[in-house]
């Protein structure tokens, strides 16, 4: 990938070098609570570096409608606290097509926008590679409850969701407690274990499941047999959906060892909620970096944190790299829950 092609000729605005004088902002797959914090960030930064904005609603599929309104100061009052996206999130099926994305490019130049701030999740970075293939500067923002895209330590809405899941996890453990029950919760993660491994290290559950980790079943029976011979009489099983589903794995436990277990689906409760402050802080901090780096005539990047430093890595190439889910705290999680 030629980097020069993203390097803009310079102007000083406001301290800063640059001769962007428009940018759009979109959010898109699914949501996570903390896009509007960080959609807010993309706006007050750009505003102040003296730059117009535009908001995209509904993310790919209003690129390609020219769903764009400008967007000013107040456009973003009062909504760093609200969970979901102002913007709105689509689906959409045709930006994955030569054509669609000929469309979404169309309407860019047509509004007059130079480059594009794309927060979401790994499909959404995809529509934000392909931009970029052909020639539109964008900077990806890792939205996502999942925390499952690479070249981040944490992504939008992790910290959020994971509390969420612990307050349900808390009120599951007192009911297993009265009534001497096992309970199976299920998490979110189609292919990243880090909700269930958080809320269970979190959560004290007695087995985690994750997609990254293969487990016998009965290695689990053993355990929760162990456990009743001890005289533990409840335990919590957290199972990311991504394994198998709650039901299924019940019925199972039922069937290979006669074990009565109750089931916990806690789906979209997830994705919702007012931001944690540590969301809130992340996506100010992250969406004021991709403002930063598009003004810095740096499109085709993606920002992430790591070791609390802001970092960004080529949207290409980070895409190929795999999330990692961490090995020693699921070892930990084993260890503690004995
Ligand atoms: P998330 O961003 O949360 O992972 P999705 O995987 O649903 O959510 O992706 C969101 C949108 O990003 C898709 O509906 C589509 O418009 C766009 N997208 C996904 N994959 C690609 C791709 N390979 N090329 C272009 N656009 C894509």
């Amino acid at each position: 990938m030629d980097q020069q092609k993203y390097v803009l000729s310079f102007y000083i605005k406001n301290g800063v070098k640059t001769d962007m004088k428009r940018i759009g902002v979109l959010t898109s797959g699914g949501d996570a609570p903390g896009m509007n914090a960080a959609i807010r960030a993309v706006v007050r930064k750009a505003i102040y570096h003296e730059m117009e904005v535009y908001g995209i609603y509904q993310g790919y599929s209003g690129l390609i409608n020219g769903n764009i309104k400008k967007l000013e100061l107040g456009s973003v009052g009062d909504i760093i606290q609200r969970g979901g996206t102002m913007l709105y999130s689509a689906r959409c099926e045709e930006f994955k097509t030569k054509e669609g994305q000929a469309k979404g490019i169309e309407q860019l130049k047509k509004h007059g926008i130079e480059g594009l701030v794309v927060i979401g999740g790994d499909g959404s970075y995809r529509g934000a590679k392909a931009l970029t293939e052909q020639g539109f500067p964008c900077v990806g923002v890792p939205g996502t409850i999942d925390n499952d895209i690479p070249g981040t330590e944490y992504t939008i809405g992790f910290d959020t969701a994971i509390n969420t899941v612990i307050n349900a996890i808390d009120r599951i453990r007192d009911t297993a407690t009265s009534h001497e029950r096992t309970f199976i919760v299920e998490v979110m993660g189609r292919d990243a274990g880090d909700i269930a491994l958080w809320t269970g290290l979190a959560g004290g559950a007695e087995t985690i499941l994750i997609p990254e980790e293969k487990f016998e079943m009965k290695e689990i029976i053993k355990r929760l047999e162990r456990g009743q011979e001890r005289g533990k009489k409840h335990s919590i099983i957290i199972i990311a959906e991504g394994v198998c589903s709650a039901v299924e794995f019940a019925s199972q436990l039922k069937e290979m060892a006669n074990l009565e277990t109750r089931v916990s689906v806690l789906g979209h409760i997830q994705r919702g909620g007012s931001p944690t402050a540590f969301d809130r802080v992340l996506a100010s901090r992250l969406g004021s970096r991709a403002v930063e780096l598009l003004m810095e005539g740096k499109g085709g990047r993606a920002v992430g944190i790591e070791r609390n430093q802001l970092v960004d890595y080529d949207i290409i190439e980070i895409l190929s790299k795999p999330h990692k889910v961490n090995m020693d705290m699921y070892k930990l999680s084993t260890e503690l829950s004995i």
